[in-house]
């Protein structure tokens, strides 16, 4: 029987006992290198300003309507976000191949298209429900997502670990081995916790492989624009696989690339395969009522202040111009710092070799120390996860010079 007793204790979230660590210590030296947040160079949290100018309008003031939104969410901000994955011009949303709803940020969006995959996707006719491949590594709330929506999941080879780079023949190898109709999570751009991306020749092969075993691509995209600067360059995988005509869906966060994590602003889109106009909107409206369903029965419908302000943004052509600027200064920043660290590195002649940092992309950094060394660092008041991500965005000019020589003497 159920009582309280009987409830065992969950392990704590690793990423999030390293912040509480990192809070708890004293030091003037310490450096947190573990959450995925944008930094400025003067260890800010970044309020981006076309953010701070949205807010500031009148449709953000006192008055503010603070009523719910509809289930699916606030209809001008889907429609722009649609738009931010797929382009202008995309034929996806001129033939109306796509039914979209508003989410609880990425997360939900993932949870949300967990969800309707493990209730309807049957690729074989059987009861069946098909297993979820993601890239070994991954971030590592895929497969809680996933297996909490009842999916079986498995891996596909991603990180060579010797090279630090990507592991092309092995990725394509097991997708290649996997059943047909199988279901493939692919991190849009900025792979986390690798920061390695297919190029975009290797995406063509992905997707030609995708589309000759029929499997079903399951794109989450947290790092929009984030990672190149450009929000065209960084959907490049997403436009490509709509260009195949291939049936997928995308779980889309702004809490990065607008810099409102908190606000929990997302969209999860469900993009079918080019059909008579008639059959489009049939199952169109299928989907999107199973959705809806879904999304009642979570969350009854999402929330608005977050949607307001970054639909003000994609909707009004100054902000939107502002916006892409301000994305330009974030991944530039980060940039900068990829060089500055790895010529300090190689400065210093510290054992290995480096240019792995300046080839990887976006947010994080796998670095390719050992946990052993991870720990040491830690003694040094640097915090990171064990498996040597670290969070890019945490160093600046001031404490690089510090974290380059403890790592030298964490290496050597
Ligand atoms: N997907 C990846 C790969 C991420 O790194 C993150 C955040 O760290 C998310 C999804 C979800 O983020 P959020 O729910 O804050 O939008």
């Amino acid at each position: 029987a159920f009582t309280s007793t009987t409830v065992p204790e969950a392990p704590e979230d690793p990423l999030f006992s390293v912040m509480v660590a990192f809070r708890n210590d004293s030091s003037e030296k310490k450096i947190d290198l573990s959450i995925g947040a944008y930094r400025d160079n003067q260890e800010k949290v970044w309020i981006l300003p076309v953010v701070k100018k949205a807010t500031a309008t009148t449709a953000m003031s006192p008055d503010y309507n603070h009523e719910y939104l509809p289930i699916i969410g606030l209809a001008r901000f889907i429609k722009a976000a649609q738009r931010v994955c797929l382009g202008n011009s995309s034929d996806v949303i001129k033939d109306n191949r796509i039914t979209s709803l508003q989410t609880i940020s990425g997360t939900g969006a993932l949870h949300l298209g967990a969800l309707f995959l493990s209730k309807f996707y049957r690729p074989d006719g059987s009861n069946n429900t098909p297993t979820v491949y993601m890239s070994s590594p991954t971030w590592s709330n895929h497969p809680q997502i996933f297996k909490l929506a009842g999916l079986p999941t498995a891996t596909y080879r991603y990180f060579n670990a010797s090279t630090r780079s990507l592991d092309f023949d092995g990725m394509l190898t097991d997708l290649a081995a996997a059943p047909p109709k199988s279901i493939i999570l692919l991190h849009a751009c900025a792979h986390n916790p690798t920061g390695i991306d297919p190029n975009p020749r290797q995406w063509e092969q992905i997707a030609t492989i995708m589309a000759e075993r029929h499997h079903f691509a399951f794109f989450d995209s947290a790092y929009q624009g984030f990672a190149s600067g450009s929000l065209d360059r960084d959907a490049i995988a997403l436009r490509l696989f709509a260009s195949y005509g291939l049936e997928m869906c995308i779980a889309q966060s702004f809490a990065k690339n607008c810099g409102i994590y908190g606000q929990r602003v997302g969209c999860f889109h469900f993009i079918t395969s080019p059909a008579t106009e008639a059959d489009t909107l049939e199952t169109v409206t299928r989907i999107g009522s199973q959705l809806t369903a879904l999304q009642r029965a979570c969350i009854s419908n999402p929330p608005a202040y977050g949607a307001h302000v970054v639909s003000l943004i994609l909707n009004t052509p100054d902000l939107f111009e502002e916006w892409e600027e301000d994305l330009r200064v974030m991944s530039g920043r980060i940039m900068h710092m990829r060089q500055q660290l790895r010529i300090k590195l190689e400065a210093l002649g510290t054992p290995g070799s480096w240019h792995h940092i300046t080839e990887q992309i976006g947010m994080f950094s796998y670095t390719g120390l050992t946990t052993d060394q991870c720990l040491q660092m830690r003694e040094m008041h640097i915090y990171m996860p064990l498996n040597g991500r670290i969070s890019m965005a945490g160093l600046n000019l001031k404490n690089l010079d510090y974290f380059v020589k403890s790592m030298d003497r964490v290496v050597r």
